[in-house]
């Protein structure tokens, strides 16, 4: 089944350090941000639900009575459904969708159509506490979220295209914005890449900046970090 071994090859988080601790008491009830129904519905593919249904109670379709929330169902990529689990106190690893996985990355592809590395979703900047401090994704998880995403375009080639178009339509974004991206490769570097010219310059991860209330902490130290 493909998703069974997609899951089983992307199953480590990704850093060692738990970062829902760090997100959530900025969030509201403490509960980490990728995880708050309110601020993030996750998706997955239509097989991948049905093999989750088959398998697991942690998750059910997402819906609302809001008609401002119908436009999110057209944000979310051909073949994919918005689903709700059952909360992070109950969340089932094992039987987490693959967004959930990747999140707050997605896979980047420069305009000849390759799978570069990984990129973050910008609108979680302030959000996510992973976002400001990019130097602790492991590159074992890198290279999982490598090979998952490769079998899945294998699998599903209109993925494939969804992220390219996604990768093209973030550079037109931050070329009218001015910003560069910040691509993370699968060896463990990262680079701040011109939307423009796709021309790119290795950074050391100490010269990114961090966001939000993350900028502030980040130049703290706290006693249980203290390594004296
Ligand atoms: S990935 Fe980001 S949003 Fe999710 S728990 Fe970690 S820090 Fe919070
Ligand atoms: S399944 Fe787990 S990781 Fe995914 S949104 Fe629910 S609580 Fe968070």
């Amino acid at each position: 089944m493909f998703f069974e071994d997609a899951y089983q090859i992307f199953s480590r988080p990704l850093s060692n350090v738990d970062c829902g601790e760090k997100c959530g008491p900025f969030n509201e009830y403490g509960v980490p941000v990728c995880c708050d129904i309110n601020l993030i519905i996750p998706s997955a593919y239509k097989e991948e639900w049905e093999f989750l249904k088959e398998k697991t109670d942690l998750w059910q379709p997402w819906s609302s009575s809001n008609p401002i929330d119908v436009d999110l169902e057209n944000d979310i990529q051909d073949g994919q459904v918005l689903l709700k689990c059952l909360g992070y106190q109950y969340c089932q690893r094992s039987f987490r969708t693959l967004t959930c996985r990747a999140f707050p990355f997605f896979p980047y592809f420069d305009s000849r159509g390759n799978f570069i590395g990984l990129v973050y979703f910008q609108e979680y900047r302030e959000l996510c506490w992973i976002i400001s401090n990019l130097s602790v994704v492991t590159t074992d998880y890198k290279a999982d979220f490598q090979q998952a995403f490769e079998l899945l375009f294998k699998q599903y080639p209109e993925s494939k295209e969804s992220y390219f178009q996604y990768s093209s339509y973030i550079r037109v974004e931050n070329a009218d914005s001015g910003d560069k991206i910040i691509l993370l490769d699968f060896e463990g570097n990262v680079y701040l890449l011109d939307p423009d010219s796709e021309i790119s310059h290795q950074v050391g991860y100490e010269d990114l900046e961090s966001f939000g209330p993350f900028s502030i902490t980040n130049d703290l130290i706290f006693p249980d970090e203290n390594p004296e």
